[in-house]
């Protein structure tokens, strides 16, 4: 398998140099040359475990690792978790929930970083390369990349997030981590702040190759394809339904997107109902086709309080043609993107019939958001999060009654005890992973928003 970039500038990558590039180097995303039909394998996969099951759906889009290693590197990466299903299926009665936070920081995640730091410590491992990593977190990415990177050979590790922004428990599961290899930087700023610094430093492109800076957010496809897996075992767990609608709470659209390439392997999700807070961008794409940069509100569901989401993009490439005549496809993302830069705002013709009937979206506000936490304890007992909540409220508002709902689970509700606490005062909501980090030691930099304290942060700790 191949990668190529949505924008057509690069092509013909193997799936290390693609994993290694992250973005590609004409401001595209990374995508295979086509995505593999697996319909005939289904029968065959009945059984596998999860780790069994990844290596095999991930053997399709890889090239480049011998069978065995890439056994190894996946069978690594899940060792971490803390039950054996990984991502168990848990039945309410009304729908099913998708458990995907049994992670070491206890949100969905784990299950692609944990991956990510294997694989970047196996291929360094092969080149004898260093990287240093950079990243800019509101919350959950930060500990997720740090758990998935601390103490790995040939890595640096630096997260940015905004001083006091975070919350408490976010920031613990950061700073507590006593790896040599983890520098977190408090910016004393905001999360836009954050990621501003970390877009200028990616662009001084003499300081990124000098310092070989790596990135680990959302944009990197070996993210995409870890999260591909879940899809298919949960399928498995459910007895193998003939169709199943699938509710995802959606930021950055990464998660969701895993779905759209697992139904286009032949896995039998009739929709997948696209669930966001009131940041709503996607919502009001998936509606009318315009694609419109909006403020960004703070809600309960903060990993979603995002307006640009970078995944939309590889969905673009694909919707346009991509598989069949790349060239073209890639001239309508860029086309698209430039103008999207530009003016904040892009718009689709959907009048193409048959465009796409995939996605089906809705909006939660943070009251019904609440009293979904509310709802859904109150008739089963079980304790969901809010970003999970918001998928399940817009999941019961799309779903057909006539076929399985899929609600994905994307956090434990021990990490946001604020909005958990808004929606049942009288309950306290913990988690051992989180209590044991009371009292130990913090280490953490403060630091101006200032490209230059960053530059001179990073020359200073640079493996
Ligand atoms: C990151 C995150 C999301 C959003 O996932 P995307 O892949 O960015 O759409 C949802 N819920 C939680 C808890 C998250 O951490």
């Amino acid at each position: 398998m191949k990668y190529r970039s949505t924008r057509g500038g690069v092509s013909g990558l193997a799936f290390r140099q693609a994993v290694m590039m992250g973005l590609a180097t004409d401001g595209g995303l990374l995508v295979p040359h086509e995505i593999p039909d697996v319909r005939s394998r289904l029968d065959e996969w009945q059984g596998l475990g999860f780790a069994e099951l990844a290596t095999r759906i991930m053997a399709g889009y890889i090239g480049d690792i011998p069978a065995d290693d890439l056994e190894l590197l996946v069978h690594r990466s899940y060792e971490r978790f803390d039950c054996p299903e990984v991502a168990p299926v848990v039945d309410t009665g009304d729908f099913a929930i998708l458990e995907l936070f049994h992670g070491p920081t206890l949100a969905f995640k784990d299950i692609a970083l944990q991956f990510l730091g294997n694989l970047f410590e196996y291929i360094l491992g092969q080149t004898g390369e260093t990287i240093n990593v950079l990243g800019a977190t509101s919350g959950d990415t930060g500990s997720a990349a740090i758990e998935g990177l601390r103490g790995k050979e040939g890595i640096h590790i630096f997260i940015m997030f905004p001083d006091g922004r975070t919350s408490p428990v976010q920031e613990r599961q950061m700073t507590t981590v006593a790896d040599r290899n983890v520098f977190n930087i408090a910016v004393e700023g905001s999360f836009d702040d954050c990621q501003s610094l970390l877009k200028q430093i990616f662009l001084d492109a003499e300081f990124r190759d000098r310092y070989r800076l790596a990135a680990v957010n959302s944009v990197n496809w070996a993210r995409v394809l870890a999260q591909i897996v879940y899809y298919f075992h949960a399928w498995y767990q459910m007895d193998r339904p003939a169709a199943f609608d699938v509710a995802v709470p959606t930021g950055n659209f990464g998660n969701i997107f895993a779905g759209y390439l697992a139904r286009r392997m032949g896995l039998p999700i009739d929709r997948l109902i696209l669930a966001t807070n009131s940041n709503d961008i996607l919502a009001r794409f998936f509606r009318t086709g315009v694609y419109r940069r909006g403020e960004v509100f703070h809600t309960e569901s903060p990993a979603m309080d995002i307006q640009v989401s970078s995944n939309f993009e590889r969905y673009l490439y694909y919707q346009l043609g991509g598989e069949t005549r790349a060239d073209k496809a890639a001239g309508e993302v860029r086309a698209f993107m430039e103008g999207f830069a530009r003016t904040g705002s892009a718009k689709l013709d959907f009048n193409t019939p048959g465009f796409d009937d995939t996605f089906v979206t809705g909006s939660a506000s943070d009251e019904e958001t609440l009293a979904t936490i509310r709802a859904v304890r109150e008739r089963t007992g079980y304790l969901v999060d809010p970003h999970t909540a918001v998928g399940i409220h817009v999941g019961q508002a799309c779903r057909n009654p006539e076929i399985p709902l899929l609600c994905l689970s994307t956090a434990h509700p021990a990490k946001f005890e604020d909005a958990m606490h808004h929606a049942l005062p009288d309950i306290s909501v913990g988690h051992p992973v989180l209590a044991a980090l009371d009292g130990l030691p913090t280490r953490k930099e403060r630091m101006k928003t200032s490209l230059e304290d960053l530059k001179s942060c990073i020359v200073r700790y640079a493996i």
